[in-house]
This record gives structure tokens, sequence and C-alpha cells, in this order.
């Protein structure tokens, strides 16, 4: 494998990560939005009390998702802060003792004993806090947890993913307005299901159906209740 390759692979795996998230939060905010839409028509609602209880699903959804994700995030980065701190006090209660562990770390890597302390010795050089963070801790700065940009992401991926089901419902005629919806939105998990799986490097079909699956049950469920409900 030449350097290049690695190199382009190491970035798309950086990413996925990050796309990941945004599938996941697009699929969240479709399947809600679907279900519950299709749940309110079911009951015979109007045109508009649909639209207003997709917009309300969407608005509540995505600030929910954000909230939720702000708060997880937030303490995945306190815990990550906590290790950086007491790392640093290691680093100057014990420099000598720091330095060999960092050169073990190397070791177990695979370099011969010798290379390890001497690539050890350099880097602590550059910035031992820099080096123990990375190599001992594990956190790279690009995968550092982010909790706005989380907070963000989340919020703009569900929104997205909710949209389209509000549109479809919206802009359907009344006669066909639930077909509609149904369609589209398992259109949509089709296509979504299908980039999650290569993302996650999982069966491209069998990921596609489970997205799709799961989808059409969700709102199936919702359109029973919200049918019983409307028939009371
Ligand atoms: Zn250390």
């Amino acid at each position: 494998m030449t350097p290049r390759a690695a190199h382009s692979e190491l970035h798309l795996s950086h990413r996925s990560n990050w796309l990941r998230a945004a599938v996941l939060g697009a699929n969240d905010g479709i399947v809600s939005t679907a279900s519950l839409v299709l749940g309110v028509a079911a009951s015979g609602a109007s045109g508009s009390a649909i639209a207003t209880a997709g917009v309300a699903g969407l608005v509540a959804g995505a600030l929910s998702m954000a909230a939720g994700e702000y708060v997880s995030v937030s303490s995945q980065r306190d815990a990550e802060e906590a290790d950086i701190r007491l790392e640093d006090r290691e680093l100057r209660e014990d420099p000598d003792g720091e330095l060999l562990e960092l050169a073990r770390i190397y070791e177990q890597r695979g370099l011969s004993s010798d290379l390890a302390l001497s690539v050890a010795r350099e880097l602590t050089r550059r910035g031992s806090l820099t080096a123990h963070v990375r190599d001992e801790l594990g956190l790279e700065d690009e995968r550092r947890a982010r909790p706005l940009q989380a907070a963000w992401a989340s919020a703009l991926s569900f929104s997205a993913g909710a949209a389209l089901p509000l549109i479809a419902v919206v802009a359907a005629p009344a006669s066909a307005r639930e077909a509609v919806t149904v369609v589209a939105t398992l259109l949509a998990l089709a296509v979504l299901g299908d980039v999650g799986a290569r993302l996650g490097g999982a069966p491209r079909l069998a990921g596609t159906l489970r997205v799709v699956v799961w989808g059409a049950v969700a709102m199936g469920v919702t359109a029973g209740i919200g049918a019983v409900i409307g028939s009371v």
C-alpha cells in the first residue's frame, strides 16, 4: 500500500464517524415525523392540524436531540479533561517515569526499545503533554468530544430528515396524503439505510432492509393508534 492510499483511508474513517452520526439523526427525524403525521392523519384530523403537529414534532425533536447530545458529549468531554489534568500532574511529578511509560507504549506498537526511547525523548521535547494525551490516552485532537458541534449536527440532521415527510404530507392532495407520505418515507429510508450500511461496512441489502422494515413498523403502529383514538 502506498503512503498516499493510507493517507486517504485515514481521512475517510474520520469523515465517516461524523457522517454516521448525521445519518442516524436524519433517520430519527424521518421515522419520528412520518409516524407522527401519519398518526394524526389517521385520526381524521384536518390538513392544517397535521401540518401543525408535524412542525411541532420537528422542532421538539431537533431541540431534544440537541439537548441530549450536548449533555452526553459534555460529560464525555469532562472525563477527557479530567484525564488530561491527571496526566499533566503525573508529568510534573514524575517526568522520568512518564518518559519510560511513553517509550513502553511505542515498544508495544512494534518499535525496538532503543528506537522507542529516542522517539519518546524527541516527542517529549516537542511537548510531553501532547504526546501523552495522544499516545497514552488515545485522544486525538480531531476526535476530541465537542458538545456544541455535536448538538448542532444532530439538530440539523434531525431537522433535514423530519422536513421530508412533512413536505410530503403537506404537498400531497388530501385524498393521497397517507400513501404519498408512506412512499416518500420508505424511499428516503432506503437511501439512508444504504448510505449507513456502506459507511458502517455492513452488508448493503441487509442494512437497507433493516432500516426500511423498522420505519414501516413505526409508521404502522402510530397510524393504528391514531386511527383508534380518532374513532373513540
Ligand atoms: Zn503518561
